[in-house]
């Protein structure tokens, strides 16, 4: 098994996005700012004997021309440079969205599932909740914070593979030494993370926005300024962490600018 870390570009966002009240007010300093951080985004490729892993899908390229909705734009503007596209990274190790058997999305944000339609061959799995509740955010026409409809619609146009992970179902064996962990409400509707056993680095847990920056892990635990379930997200980090006590596990931040500068990019090599 190798597994290729896929650079998709940054968005900039105020930081009480990635965690809540970063920067409160006090008697003798009410008035605070607020900052205005990078927040990285990333794909994760992983070549398995019995077929290619694709976790995550990172945002559209035309997030910026005509995807997004001005709001989003305003929220969490996206930059990507001439090598963060996801087919463009998929394509330098030699692949094409083709050649993906399985694709994981932990949620339907614009930074994760940006790019599932151009995976119309591949098995995709989601929460079935997230898929649920995203649908009905579509079918009433409210958008909200970090869903944009024209990705759904694009999903819909592209009659994907659905996989539904079920909310009992807390844990999946998609393959020998890889395990979506199921972890239902939290930061979204229903949040699914990857557990990867390497034979040389051991565990890696890709939480995905379970745990945007290494602050929200603590301890002690802090929230995300995004939480659909804050109980729900607490219980979470909770099982991240216990998991990561019995396996040893490092567990990959899913927009932690300073963490993200550590991981080998997939233009320069791979974890095995
Ligand atoms: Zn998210």
């Amino acid at each position: 098994m190798k597994l290729f870390v896929l650079a998709n570009g940054l968005l900039m966002c105020d930081r009480a996005n990635l965690i809540a009240m970063p920067n409160l007010g006090t008697k003798d300093k009410p008035h605070t700012t607020s900052d205005w951080v990078e927040s990285p985004v990333y794909a994760v490729l992983i070549e398995h004997p019995d077929g290619l892993v694709l976790f995550d899908t990172g945002c559209n390229p035309d997030a910026m021309n005509g995807r997004w909705d001005e709001a989003s734009i305003q929220r969490t503007p996206y930059i990507a440079g001439e090598k963060d596209s996801l087919v463009g990274a998929l394509r330098r190790l030699g692949y094409a969205p083709n050649d993906i058997a399985h694709v994981v999305v932990s949620h339907l944000h614009e930074d994760h599932a940006g790019c599932l339609e151009y995976f119309t061959k591949s098995e995709i799995y989601v929460s079935d909740t997230e898929l649920a509740q995203t649908m009905k955010l579509y079918a009433i026409g409210q958008p909200a914070g970090g869903y944009i409809m024209k990705d759904i619609e694009s999903w819909l146009r592209a009659g994907l593979h659905w996989n539904l992970i079920e909310d009992n179902t807390t844990e999946y064996d998609l393959l020998p030494g890889i395990r979506i962990l199921n972890f239902g409400p939290g930061h979204t509707f229903g949040m699914m993370g990857l557990q990867v056993d390497l034979p040389n680095t051991g565990t890696i847990i890709l939480p995905s926005d379970a745990i945007n920056i290494a602050e929200n892990l603590g301890p002690p635990i802090r929230y995300p300024g995004l939480a659909w379930d804050t109980r729900g997200y607490y219980n979470t980090v909770r099982r991240i962490a216990d998991l990561q006590r019995k396996t040893n596990a490092q567990i990959w931040y899913s927009h932690d600018a300073e963490f993200y500068k550590t991981l080998i990019k997939s233009d320069e090599g791979y974890y095995d």
